[in-house]
């Protein structure tokens, strides 16, 4: 049985551990029985059935079992919105890496998964998937990685009399003066303007 919402707490924040190969394809077996069992799944970690092991499948495309899984290499981001067999009816939005170089026990050579250049939905719900699936195995869920976007922040607008710093084109001279007056150099574009919101030092 999948455990959800209060049953998975317990094992939701377990950095698992590592397995033999032998022990790790018998969980395995059971991690895609359950995950036949579901409609909407595409992947399930050992402790979502209350196991604390470094195991998970994938099911997208054809089923990939990763035993002690390890992440080599990561490139790139998305930001992909995923639900969670263990939270029933709830999607998050998550930055997910574009690249991906996993290598496990069982498997003779590293799972490379690629979506930079193209991808279609299923090599994109496959590389997410596995992400998400090894995240479980260090305690890390979705909510975990929820994505916050940064606020945007507007520029300054000044006041005609406030002082401000511009710089000339070379880099080599700076004025400060009032903004009305600095305006028609800023326009001419021989000039611009050097103090704004975030910038941290005034040249004098
Ligand atoms: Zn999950």
């Amino acid at each position: 049985m999948v455990l959800t919402n209060k049953l998975f707490e317990q094992y939701s924040k377990t950095i698992c551990d590592d397995v033999s190969i032998e022990e790790g394809e018998a969980i395995a077996a059971k991690l895609l029985q359950e995950l036949s069992n579901s409609k909407l799944g595409i992947g399930l970690a050992a402790p979502q059935i209350g196991i604390t092991k470094r195991v998970c499948v994938i099911n997208v495309k054809e089923p990939i079992v990763l035993i002690n899984p390890k992440m080599l290499e990561s490139d790139g981001e998305f930001i992909f919105k995923e639900g969670c067999l263990s939270y029933p009816m709830k999607a998050v939005k998550v930055k997910r890496y574009t690249m991906v170089a996993v290598e496990a026990d069982n498997l003779d050579e590293p799972l490379i998964l690629d979506i930079r250049k193209d991808g279609d939905m299923n090599d994109i719900l496959e590389i997410a998937c596995v992400q998400h699936e090894i995240d479980h195995l260090n305690g890390i869920t979705m909510f975990d990685r929820k994505y916050v976007q940064e606020p945007y922040r507007a520029p300054k607008k000044y006041g005609r009399n406030e002082k401000v710093v511009i710089v000339a084109k070379d880099n080599k001279s700076t004025k400060k003066l009032k903004y009305k007056k600095a305006l028609p150099l800023i326009d001419s574009g021989d000039w611009s303007l050097f103090t704004y919101e975030g910038q941290g030092t005034i040249p004098q």
